[in-house]
């Protein structure tokens, strides 16, 4: 029987990490930006962080009384919800794949749901402002593949160099920086949208969660 209360701890000690420190997380999954100097690095989680959170304002200011699900639907996004069985090593809550479509696993959204409703005193965001986190973030790639000349996009770093040939390419987290601040924009959250990687890994793999709580830590402490 898994227990709410570490989720509740974990939840509550990760409030306080900032967005810089999880950015620096998502940056230190990326095996290119290992490459990129300290100082450029920070340059670029603050561009890139303004870049998701100017695109956010825009289409506010545009529609400010459409919520995130209304905008998806603005900007053509097709989206399926599907319940797709989720193993140990590998889980995804959500994709994007070029042009339109987004695919959301509801598995984890409903396993996340029956933990809370074991316990009501608990404060933990609820299934559905998950949801809406979730989906603002996908809505982020695809108004980047809307606008390729976009910050999170354009910005190439040379992978390697050989008889006059340089091979370029963009750093993937970026495009995750950018949505992070996105959908914390779009859905007015108080919280980073990067804690659904614990909040919704917990109810299905706890140690899985416990490893990802250790690693921000560890990162947020540097
Ligand atoms: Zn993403």
């Amino acid at each position: 029987m898994i227990t709410i209360e570490p989720l509740q701890q974990y939840y509550q000690e990760l409030l306080s990490v900032d967005d810089i420190s999880w950015s620096k997380y998502l940056l230190a999954k990326d095996l290119l930006a290992n490459k990129i100097s300290v100082e450029d690095r920070e340059t670029l989680i603050r561009k890139a962080l303004e870049c998701g959170k100017e695109q956010a304002e825009e289409l506010k200011f545009k529609y400010p009384h459409l919520d995130v699900e209304a905008l998806a639907d603005r900007q053509g996004a097709k989206i399926q919800i599907s319940c797709d069985l989720t193993n140990d090593s590998f889980m995804r809550f959500a994709e994007y794949l070029p042009p339109l479509q987004i695919n959301i696993n509801w598995t984890p959204l409903k396993e996340y749901s029956k933990l809370l409703e074991t316990n009501s005193s608990i404060e933990l965001p609820p299934s559905n402002l998950l949801y809406r986190v979730i989906l603002g973030h996908e809505l982020f790639h695809l108004i980047e593949e809307q606008n390729q000349n976009i910050y999170t996009r354009s910005q190439k770093f040379v992978l390697w160099k050989f008889w006059g040939y340089c091979h370029q390419s963009s750093i993937r987290a970026l495009s995750e920086i950018g949505a992070m601040a996105f959908t914390k924009e779009i859905n007015q959250t108080y919280f980073s949208p990067l804690l659904l990687e614990v909040l919704l890994t917990y109810p299905i793999n706890p140690t899985k969660a416990a490893n990802i709580y250790a690693e921000i830590q560890g990162v947020a402490n540097r």
